[in-house]
């Protein structure tokens, strides 16, 4: 359903520009900057525009305003406080000469600001108040494709021209800095309304054509939004693809796409889209998402929902990919690896994860889990890699008991049994007179796996142990 609307915008208040800014926890000084360089691009006889994913959004929330005053229900969550906001600028005139400008009049603020002459763009990090915030300029200008895949020839051009270069009209909104019209909506290509029509529209008939990337990127805005993709922008999505055009996109900028796409917040759905819309069998023949994929998926998204904080070290997509691959002929899984140039690290950790899933699957029918010691559990878990361990884990039917029992064994494992490390060390061994050799690590497990069981807990006790089991010469008496 469309968005209903008591008042049309038109340029964005600077109280609640003030406010959404605040959410990223930057303060004041924020809103000083962008006046600021709205103002020096002025004088230069320059004008200085916002542009993108940040208009875009802007507008989203001050539509859903008009509904719910209250701002954490309007950001819905989709910005955590540890985000650094990346926000494009477009100039009408040439960014490289702004961003010197920048660094010359702005100094308090910058932390670094790169200039790339030959594109003419720049990009500026400010630290205000303690957070980061980078600023990408460029210089408006418009692309023209020579072939299909191909990189853009580029010319320079006004802010109503760099539009076209633009994948969908949401995006095209730009906000004015200019001192006269400051936070002024400038919308060239009807981007508002499609955005109150909950629409998404290319901006001409050939733009899957010309950067079929643009066929992921319009699942992703599509499912994050709510929105449709409008009929005749989907009738040409559906053409690009029957017409091949993913097969001119490479390996990596495919993977780029879809490791965006595996960043948002419900992947399966993205991906279900993506196989609706006949994206996936582009990629490779073989690459589908079933019922399966799809349980897997919304496994993992939990998974990591909750988990995330606990999991920083490692990378949800990895875990996607394994679920996406699964159940397919080795064949076909190095074939689609190869399509998608994967890398060879993700490739020998992807092996590694199905490997270990048959282990972990034979562990799992053949072993009375649930009268081993937590010894034998760490002893019969420690081979397997975290990655293969949280994979089954993920793999696994809740609703049926014995895989909630391994999978209560795993998460120990994880979280507990795997970090117990004896409170002595080698040179508490050598101290005791042990010669120093293979005997070390040995009396060392012995004692982890004592820990681990809970029948060592001090140091005290751990050297009890050692002196009466590995020397001739105990002091003390007691025996574990
Ligand atoms: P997100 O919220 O996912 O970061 P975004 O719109 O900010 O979305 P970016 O990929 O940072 O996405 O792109 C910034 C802007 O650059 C977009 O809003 C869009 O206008 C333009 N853009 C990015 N990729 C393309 C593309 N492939 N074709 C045309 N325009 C693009």
């Amino acid at each position: 359903m469309a968005y209903t609307y008591k008042r049309r915008i038109e340029n964005i208040e600077i109280s609640f520009f003030t406010d959404v800014l605040k959410e990223y926890g930057y303060n004041i000084r924020a809103l000083d900057l962008f006046k600021k360089i709205g103002e020096l691009s002025k004088k230069s006889g320059f004008k200085a525009f916002i542009v993108g994913g940040f208009v875009r959004d802007l507008i989203i929330y001050d539509i859903k305003r008009q509904k719910n005053r209250n701002i954490n229900n309007i950001m819905n969550g989709l910005y955590k406080k540890d985000n650094v906001l990346d926000i494009d600028f477009s100039i009408e005139g040439d960014a490289t000469i702004i961003a010197g400008i920048i660094k010359n009049e702005i100094k308090k603020n910058v932390v670094s600001i790169k200039i790339h002459k030959r594109f003419k763009t720049a990009k500026a990090v400010f630290s205000l108040n303690g957070r980061l915030l980078t600023i990408d300029l460029a210089t408006a200008r418009i692309e023209t494709y020579t072939c299909p895949g191909a990189l853009p020839k580029v010319s320079f051009a006004d802010l109503r021209s760099d539009i076209s270069r633009r994948d969908f009209t949401i995006n095209t909104i730009a906000l004015s800095l200019d001192p006269g019209e400051f936070l002024s909506i400038k919308d060239h290509s009807c981007g508002l309304n499609d955005i109150y029509e909950k629409k998404l529209r290319i901006l001409h008939p050939l733009s899957f054509i010309d950067d079929p990337t643009r066929i992921f990127r319009a699942v992703r805005f599509e499912k994050r939004f709510g929105f449709t993709i409008e009929p005749e922008t989907k009738r040409l999505l559906l053409q690009a693809v029957s017409d091949g055009a993913i097969s001119s996109v490479s390996g990596k900028r495919i993977m780029t796409e879809l490791k965006l796409i595996l960043k948002e917040k419900k992947p399966a759905v993205y991906f279900e889209r993506l196989e609706e819309l006949g994206i996936l069998k582009a990629i490779s023949a073989e690459l589908r998402f079933d019922e399966e994929n799809k349980r897997v998926f919304k496994n993992i998204s939990s998974f990591f929902k909750i988990n995330k904080d606990f999991y920083l070290d490692i990378d949800p997509a990895v875990f996607y990919m394994a679920g996406l691959l699964f159940g397919l002929p080795v064949s076909n899984i190095g074939r689609i690896l190869k399509r998608l140039n994967i890398g060879e690290n993700i490739e020998k950790r992807l092996n590694l994860i199905y490997s270990d899933y048959n282990s972990l699957l034979l562990i799992k029918n053949s072993k009375n889990l649930q009268k081993m010691k937590k010894s034998e559990v760490y002893s019969t878990l420690k081979r397997f890699d975290k990655y293969s361990l949280l994979f089954f884990v993920l793999k696994l039917f809740l609703d049926n008991p014995e895989d909630r029992i391994i999978k209560r064994l795993i998460m120990i494992y994880i979280n507990k049994l795997s970090k117990i490390l004896p409170l002595i060390g080698g040179s508490d061994l050598k101290s005791l007179k042990i010669a120093e050799g293979p005997l070390y690590g040995e009396i060392l497990n012995r004692v982890k796996l004592l820990k681990i069981d809970g029948k060592l807990k001090t140091k005290k006790e751990e050297l009890f142990y050692v002196k009466n089991n590995f020397t001739g010469s105990a002091s003390v008496t007691g025996h574990i």
